[in-house]
């Protein structure tokens, strides 16, 4: 057989798209793998979300991510929902599966709770999550479902805070409350996990969140979702104090492998994937 010219492609919808990394971290596990696949990040406006689905479906796409704005209203155009999408009520990747159906996942907290399960134990644990936006549904629902008992959700609008604990107490066996931002937070001493979800940090290393740092105990694993970049200050403070921490670029490239996986059946290699981010986003050493 001659060399095959067509490769297997994904790829990604969202606007804007020009500052996604994605492209570079998938396409290196392509490569590491020697798969024959592309991924092609596209600027995909609203009002051409339908068009682009249907593009992806006509070409053949094995599947894609969607980012912001179209989490939500992607799911319109799909056949069905993996269980925890379902309770979130958003999509990040979309997976072809062999019968031709698009099914929507969203890898953004199964990712987070990869990286968290290589550092700690989740059934049993109590959890502070930080901000009720997109991020931190996500991240609640699958550590519900990963066996955390108690999410306590910490947010300045009352209204997310309270949508989000009333979807964690009534779609997943975990107990959830919601403590208002008003005021500068203390950690209780019992929180076996602090999980910041808020955007506090993005592109602003030295932006603070407003807690008294004095309860922060070294017996607490602590999680950012910040990406980039990724030493933020919640990083550099739980580190010096000691604790387990896990950046946003772990999160990123666990939601991204997972992604991989579910498209290609292949585990991809996250060292690579990693390196392949840190250096288009400039931090690799
Ligand atoms: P949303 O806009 O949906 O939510 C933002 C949240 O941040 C809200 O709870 C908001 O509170 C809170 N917030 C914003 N500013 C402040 C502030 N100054 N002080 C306290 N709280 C604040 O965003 P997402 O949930 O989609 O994303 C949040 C972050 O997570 C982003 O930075 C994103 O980059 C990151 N992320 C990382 C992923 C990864 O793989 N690493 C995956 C997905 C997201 P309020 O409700 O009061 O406005």
């Amino acid at each position: 057989m001659g060399i095959q010219f067509l490769h297997q492609l994904t790829g990604s919808f969202s606007q804007p798209s020009a500052e996604n990394p994605t492209v570079a971290m998938v396409e290196a596990a392509f490569l590491h793998h020697k798969l024959r696949w592309r991924y092609i990040n596209c600027e995909v406006a609203p009002a051409n979300l339908a068009a682009a689905v249907s593009g992806a479906r006509a070409m053949g796409w094995v599947g894609f991510n969607c980012s912001m704005p179209h989490k939500v209203a992607v799911i319109q155009y799909l056949d069905g929902l993996a269980p925890s999408a379902q309770i979130i009520g958003a999509v990040n990747t979309v997976v072809r599966n062999p019968s031709g159906k698009w099914i929507g996942e969203n890898t953004d907290g199964k990712g987070f709770v990869q990286a968290l399960r290589e550092v700690t134990d989740l059934p049993g644990k109590t959890a502070l999550i930080l901000g009720a936006g997109g991020a931190a549904r996500a991240v609640a629902v699958e550590l519900a479902l990963a066996g955390v008992t108690r999410i306590d959700v910490v947010n300045r609008s009352a209204t997310h805070g309270e949508a989000l604990v009333k979807l964690i107490n009534e779609r997943t066996p975990a107990q959830a409350h919601f403590r208002a931002w008003d005021a500068v937070l203390q950690i209780p001493p019992d929180t076996g996990l602090l999980v910041n979800t808020t955007s506090v940090g993005l592109g602003a290393p030295d932006d603070e969140l407003n807690i008294d740092w004095s309860s922060l105990h070294a017996g607490t694993v602590v999680a950012d979702a910040i990406p980039n970049p990724p030493q933020t200050h919640l990083v550099r403070i739980a580190k010096a104090k000691g604790c387990t921490v896990i950046d946003g670029l772990g999160m990123l490239v666990n939601q991204g492998a997972i992604a991989v996986r579910l498209w290609t059946g292949v585990e991809a290699n996250r060292g690579a994937m990693r390196w392949a981010l840190e250096r288009v986003l400039g931090l690799a050493k």
